[in-house]
């Protein structure tokens, strides 16, 4: 079988699909995967509703890693356009 890379998720894919098991470098990429949209998922599932401004502040004060984080769930356009809205009130 050619034209599927090993290491991947979708390797690993292929090897099910293949009704094998997966390499040890698909097996590997496969629980990353999963462990990162678990992760996701958890934090996207457990929802509150919080002001913007409250949320850009947080935001703007929160570590690199904790920005990751957020960066992760929410799309950069909505965020950009937080902060600038963000940016614009305080300088009035
Ligand atoms: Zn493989």
């Amino acid at each position: 079988m050619t034209g599927w890379k090993h290491g991947t998720p979708s390797g690993a894919q292929m090897h099910y699909r293949m009704g094998e098991k997966p390499c040890e470098a698909c097996r590997a990429a496969k629980n990353e995967y999963n462990r990162k949209k678990n992760h996701l998922r958890r934090l996207v599932h457990r929802c509150i509703s919080i002001p913007e401004g409250v949320l850009v502040e947080l935001y703007l004060n929160a570590t690199p890693e904790a920005q990751e984080h957020l960066e992760a769930v929410i799309d950069l356009p909505t965020l950009d356009r937080m902060v600038a809205a963000h940016d614009e009130k305080e300088s009035a």
